[in-house]
């Protein structure tokens, strides 16, 4: 499988110079766009997309480089905690970072790992180093969004910020220029222009030019102790960090289970989903290589293929889309004015189970099959895609008001899934919650016309005495 895809990034290119980049994937956020004649280097602020292979930001930064004949640095600014991120997804992240560190080792990159945020050491530390260019990833969050901001305004004059999207492929940017209402408002805007982006990548090259200043050694052991973060909730064992196993994960996929993907995605018991997420969200493998992959090695299972690439590339890039435009993304406020009516209209009725924030953590419900998916988020770091609707949909009707329910739900996927704080748990929640991107659906107590999910209609699709058996106390 990755012979075959090293043969796929040869015939793309030779090398970085011989591949056209196509420039709608980038974006100056600066004034300055020319690398100033004085830059001794480039450098690569690595943060949502953390792997060597596979990315446009990088791509493009070594181009840059080439040809301007410098070095090439990348970086990762280690913060001492992030929102409320635990040691599950730290230690993903450093696993994963330990073997960028090994890769730029042996592409003559320099990988330096910073203390501190990009956006307030990155001018010191590119004015003090005479690096003429500073490449960015693309993230539609609110904190990422105003680090690249920041940046912009404040690295030395003359040094360009070039921001990259390499998570999506279609640049989210160009996909749409608004927010789109639905799935079928943006589907084609997508699909049509899937020729032009949905490309091959070239592989990144042993850099010609060295550098002078070379990176510290990192002492992975030191860096994760240091952390100040939430230690109760630890690594998932049977999730394994990094780009290689994420491959291996998507090579399994591809070779054995997408062939029941699409009749086997909305079961619980069965093993029919890629679960590709946690490396997504961490950028560790890229979506584009998936769909690459889907299309080439699988695409005699054209049903499972379609329908994979639809919540790979539509769905997935529909909430890159949301959360881009839309800057209450994770509140009531960012609902339609539909779905804010009929959830204030039914603010008043009575709840016939009220549960705790803690409560729910601890997975005490009287819904058995509620208590299973959320021991199975704890446990597995990862729940059911089918059962996430479920599970949301009850947190709305079994607490005080909607504002709590999707405070609750953000706080509980954040902490426990290994892809959680992704543009796609954001829209999974106000899916689930605030009928994001749905539509309206008969009335009823609680939920207004917000869609409705039940105990019976679980029943009717999968078996739910087995999952439940396999997710027990
Ligand atoms: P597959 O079905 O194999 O899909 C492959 C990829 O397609 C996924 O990794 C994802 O990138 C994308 N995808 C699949 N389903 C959706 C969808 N409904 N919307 C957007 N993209 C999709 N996804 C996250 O990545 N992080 C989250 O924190 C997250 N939280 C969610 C919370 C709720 C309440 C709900 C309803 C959904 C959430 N999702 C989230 C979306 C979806 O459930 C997951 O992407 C999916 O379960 C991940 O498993 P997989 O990779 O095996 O999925």
């Amino acid at each position: 499988f990755m012979e075959r895809i090293d043969s796929d990034r040869k015939k793309a290119a030779k090398s970085v110079m011989e591949f056209k980049f196509n420039k709608k994937r980038a974006r100056v956020l600066t004034k300055s766009s020319e690398f100033p004649e004085w830059g001794k280097g480039v450098i690569y602020w690595m943060f949502r997309d953390q792997r060597i292979h596979d990315n446009w930001s990088l791509l493009y930064a070594q181009k840059l480089a080439i040809k301007n004949e410098v070095p090439l640095h990348v970086c990762f600014c280690r913060l001492p905690k992030f929102l409320e991120a635990t040691i599950r997804h730290f230690d993903f992240i450093f696993k994963g970072l330990e073997e960028v560190e090994e890769d730029c080792k042996k592409l003559n990159i320099q990988f330096h790992f910073l203390i501190g945020c990009g956006k307030d050491i990155l001018p010191d530390f590119v004015e003090k180093h005479k690096l003429g260019a500073v490449v960015i990833d693309f993230s539609p969050l609110r904190l990422p969004m105003s680090w690249a901001n920041e940046l912009s305004k404040s690295l030395p004059k003359d040094v360009p910020l070039v921001q990259v999207d390499s998570h999506n492929v279609v640049p989210c940017w160009h996909a749409s220029d608004k927010k789109e209402y639905a799935a079928r408002t943006i589907r084609s805007k997508i699909n049509s222009k899937l020729d032009e982006f949905l490309t091959d990548f070239p592989p990144v090259i042993i850099h010609p030019f060295t550098s002078e200043l070379k990176a510290d050694p990192i002492d992975w052991d030191t860096a994760g102790k240091t952390l100040e973060v939430d230690r109760t909730v630890g690594p998932v064992e049977s999730v394994i960090p990094g780009f290689k196993a994420g491959m291996k994960n998507l090579y399994s996929f591809i070779s054995r289970r997408i062939k029941i993907y699409d009749e086997g995605r909305n079961d619980p018991t069965k093993d029919a989903l890629s679960n590709v997420s946690p490396w997504l969200h961490f950028g560790q493998i890229s979506p584009q290589r998936c769909a690459l992959s889907a299309k080439k090695f699988a695409s005699k299972y054209k049903k499972s293929c379609d329908a994979f690439c639809e919540e790979l590339i539509v769905r997935r890039e529909l909430s890159e889309n949301f959360c881009y435009y839309n800057k209450n993304y994770d509140n009531i406020e960012g609902a339609e004015s539909w779905a804010r009516k009929t959830l204030e209209d039914h603010r008043s009725d009575k709840r016939q189970h009220v549960y705790t924030k803690q409560e729910l953590e601890d997975a005490k419900t009287h819904d058995s099959l509620w208590n299973a998916a959320q021991r199975q988020m704890c446990r597995e770091g990862k729940m059911h895609g089918f059962l996430r609707m479920y599970w949301a949909k009850k947190i709305l009707e079994w607490t005080k008001s909607p504002e709590e329910a999707l405070s609750i739900s953000i706080y509980l996927n954040d902490k426990y899934s290994l892809d959680g704080r992704d543009p796609n748990g954001y829209v999974g929640c106000m899916w689930s919650i605030c009928g994001t991107h749905d539509q309206g659906w008969r009335e009823r107590e609680i939920f207004g016309k917000i869609r409705y999910m039940n105990f019976e209609g679980c029943k009717r699709k999968f078996n739910v005495d087995n999952f439940i058996l396999r997710h027990r106390k």
